[in-house]
């Protein structure tokens, strides 16, 4: 058995930052205050990290935060319908390989809460691909999100059906290396979202790729890091 948690941004889908777009939409909806200048780098961090750094900058009381969360979804699916997104190429390639074999698990690791990430993948019909998720609603920290779908998969699939290291995790960010590395998965980075070569290849993954289509490349790596 092999499970691969893909990210979401920058690795499956460009979505030409439609999510920043709404959410900081929304918390000016909500609380008046324009947060669009705010220092922050959201690649690899998660919803529920992105809100807490937003409210605590801003002094936001935690009341307020559902409100936040409901304008979000609201603004990202309108969003969906009018920015020109795209899926990164390689990555229909590479679901229409797993697919065809229960053997391949394929799931979501991302820092997209559960909503966030619907909306993004329904919109090109590969939500469906993708039964098993660990979302970024709660935690604050992506190394937590990979403890959390260790545990789950276990619970899922008994601890004798997989090693660690037959969860590949898929992304394009230090982050997602590293909260792979938290768990003794395997890892593909693929320099399709903000970071170099350069820079991904500072973190060690066990696969880097400039893009995912050299899906040869990336199937043959999949089968083979087993133990
Ligand atoms: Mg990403």
């Amino acid at each position: 058995m092999k499970i691969l948690l893909f990210d979401i941004d920058g690795t499956i889908v460009d979505v030409k930052k439609s999510g920043q777009k709404a959410l900081f939409d929304a918390f000016l909806e909500v609380t008046g205050q324009d947060c669009s200048k705010i220092n922050l780098c959201m690649a690899g961090k998660t919803d529920a990290g992105i809100i807490k750094i937003i409210m605590e900058a801003f002094k936001v009381d935690n009341s307020q935060k559902n409100f936040i969360i409901t304008n979000y979804i609201k603004n990202l699916e309108n969003n969906m319908k009018i920015i020109n997104s795209f899926i990164m190429p390689g990555v229909m390639e590479i679901i229409n390989f797993i697919k065809q074999k229960d053997y391949y698990v394929p799931g979501l690791l991302t820092g997209n809460m559960y909503d966030g990430a619907r909306l993004k993948l329904e919109y090109f019909e590969l939500f469906k691909y993708f039964p098993f998720g660990a979302y970024g609603d709660n935690h604050c920290n992506r190394n937590d999100l990979a403890i959390d779908a260790l545990k789950r998969l276990k619970h899922l699939y008994g601890d004798e059906s997989f090693s660690n290291e037959d969860i590949i995790i898929i992304g394009d960010t230090p982050m997602d290396i590293e909260c792979g590395k938290s768990i003794n998965a395997k890892t593909i980075a693929v320099a399709t979202g903000p970071y170099s070569m350069e820079e991904l290849a500072e973190h060690k993954p066990d696969l880097l790729c400039d893009t995912l289509e050299n899906t040869s490349e990336i199937i043959t790596f999949i089968n083979k890091s087993s133990i």
